[in-house]
């Protein structure tokens, strides 16, 4: 396995992408808190690892690149030039959408999920699934 796990700590809210090779405890880095075990074999199929919950959507990496800025660069260009500039851009950001990765979302937890087989087969937002899980979250409490 060589996939990476996004997490925000429940405790002190340090966010860190922690990367597995193996079965392994994750804990954060900063205070120590354990966050969650992946197994060895973890894939998709399973639970999510830090909060127990199955589902999962997907969504581009955005963290990876800066696509809304860069859009907004070009508007702002192109009103000072001419709106080839606004087409040249958005082309490019077109471009930049197909390159970049998906990554997976638990609809709970929210941890974000790379590199893992099967990213491509899930579905995108449902705000009808998310909100399943925030009812049942607010049943618990
Ligand atoms: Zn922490
Ligand atoms: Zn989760």
């Amino acid at each position: 396995m060589n996939g990476s796990f996004g997490y925000e700590c429940d405790s002190c809210g340090l966010f860190k992408i922690y990367t597995v090779e193996d079965s392994a405890e994750i804990f954060c880095s900063s205070c120590k808190n354990k966050l969650g075990t992946v197994s060895a074999n973890w894939s998709l199929e399973n639970s999510c690892p830090f909060c127990d919950c199955k589902s999962y959507y997907k969504r581009k990496d955005f963290n990876q690149i800066l696509g809304a800025g860069i859009l907004l660069t070009g508007a702002v260009l192109s009103i000072i030039y001419n709106y080839f500039v606004l087409i040249g851009f958005a082309l490019l950001d077109i471009v930049l959408f197909n390159y970049v990765p998906d990554v997976a979302v638990c609809y709970k937890c929210a941890v974000e999920l790379r590199g893992f087989n099967g990213i491509d087969g899930l579905s995108v937002f449902d705000h009808h699934t998310a909100d399943l899980y925030q009812f049942s979250n607010n049943e618990n409490s």
